[in-house]
């Protein structure tokens, strides 16, 4: 007798439908035609069964806080900042508890179990950090909440924000950050990369750089974090996040580094909606896309996940915490609209992100943990295309939410059509 049967998924890798069946919040058994019962029977016709998304890019901190105190009206990242830091001046516990958690419910509805978190500790009392350390253990039965000490103003840029990081890696966050573009001077940016793979080996924590977010094909820092991972020799721990110069760089200095990136073998986090909406705001004609080659770094076997970023923020206004959309736009942005290149960015919101993270679990796997996501959809391909909703969100084992697809009517004269998005059509 088990937890739970998924009967009838389309599974990838499996050939036929199969039943997923879940005991003590695990996957225990990957079959066809299951005969056994269990306590809840889904029937997934055939759906698209997926391990859940990774949302390896976000700031839970500032979320839902646009028109706080003001919008941001001409869309700017230097705007952005500059609300962010009256707003973050009334941050108190219980508002960041709140508005994360509201967050992370509405991402978990739409698929998504796995996020890192950036967090703002340049703010001298540390609020948001330690609403959001009590939050990941709360959550910890459903969502898996990686925290980066986010260091926005940069680590040399005030006297306190050094002593700040270090306080944060002290409390327990999991992965040190960094913004090596914005520190005063480049020199004081190199200095910045080595302090955080310095601190990193003594803490044992992962690191993630808010990396060249900037239109300046001057600003390289990406060759600075590849070094430095080359050098430590832990590349696979290592996440360069945004690098939006590297699509400014020429091509001649692009091509050594991506040599030098093989060899670190560093993650990639690109922030296609974000950034397509902040770069090239100094661009008159012709205006550069802003995002980091990530078609290039795929081709070139590297590790690329895509994330949100933001989610109704002092940056970004739009944002529904939905992983389907960051690929649609990514898709469209690094023009991969071929098939191959559709399927591989389906994997940059679902296992790249899981690699991204080091999730050492992570997968539809007998003995892994039931961690499963059927969406409304027969394949990848509809599933992008349509856009799908989550059918049956499954968290260690606990079914946690349900959606069911959109049905459309059509009753206009001549017409008689019954269409279901996403639904498998019966021939
Ligand atoms: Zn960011």
């Amino acid at each position: 007798m088990y937890d739970i049967i998924l009967r009838d998924c389309h599974l990838p890798g499996y050939t036929g439908e199969v039943d997923v069946a879940i005991v003590q919040g695990k996957i225990a058994s990957i079959a066809t035609k299951n005969k056994a019962r269990a306590t809840t029977e889904l029937s997934c016709q055939g759906l698209l069964v997926t391990p859940p998304f990774v949302e390896p890019h976000i700031h839970l901190d500032s979320v839902l806080t646009a028109g706080e105190p003001r919008f941001n009206q001409s869309g700017t990242l230097f705007e952005g900042i500059q609300i962010w830091a009256e707003r973050k001046q009334s941050l108190h516990k219980k508002d960041v508890r709140r508005r994360a958690l509201e967050a992370l419910k509405f991402m978990a509805s739409q698929g998504i179990l796995y996020v890192r978190t950036h967090v703002d500790v340049t703010e001298t009392k540390l609020i948001a950090l330690d609403a959001l350390l009590e939050l990941r253990e709360e959550v910890r039965d459903w969502v898996t909440l990686q925290i980066v000490t986010f260091p926005q103003d940069g680590i040399f840029g005030q006297p306190a924000n050094e002593r700040l990081l270090i306080e944060a890696l002290r409390r327990g966050a999991d992965v040190i950050g960094g913004i090596p573009h914005y520190e005063l001077t480049r020199e004081d940016g190199v200095r910045s990369l080595d302090r955080i793979f310095s601190l990193a080996a003594r803490h044992h924590c992962l690191i993630d750089i808010h990396c060249d977010e900037i239109d300046d094909e001057q600003s390289r820092f990406l060759e600075v974090v590849a070094a430095n991972a080359i050098r430590h020799g832990n590349g696979e721990r290592v996440t360069a996040s945004h690098t939006t110069a590297f699509a400014c760089y020429n091509d001649a200095y692009s091509y050594k580094l991506m040599g030098f990136l093989r060899r670190a073998g560093i993650n990639f986090v690109a922030n296609p909606q974000i950034n397509i909406t902040l770069q090239g705001r100094m661009d008159t004609y012709p205006k550069r896309r802003g995002m980091t080659r990530v078609k290039e770094l795929w081709q070139n076997g590297l590790n690329v996940s895509l994330g949100q970023d933001c989610i109704f923020d002092p940056w970004y206004v739009l944002g529904t915490g939905n992983m389907l959309s960051v690929a649609h736009m990514g898709i469209h942005v690094a023009q991969m609209i071929g098939m191959q290149e559709i399927e591989a960015s389906f994997a940059m919101i679902t296992q790249n992100g899981a690699r991204t993270l080091q999730i050492p679990d992570y997968g539809i796997k007998v003995g892994n943990p039931a961690n499963i996501v059927v969406l409304n959809a027969p394949n990848i391909f509809h599933a992008l295309r349509f856009q799908v909703s989550a059918r049956y969100v499954i968290a260690h084992g606990k079914w946690i939410a349900e959606t069911k697809p959109v049905e459309t009517m059509m009753n206009a004269e001549g017409l008689d059509m019954h269409h279901k998005v996403g639904h498998k059509k019966k021939s």
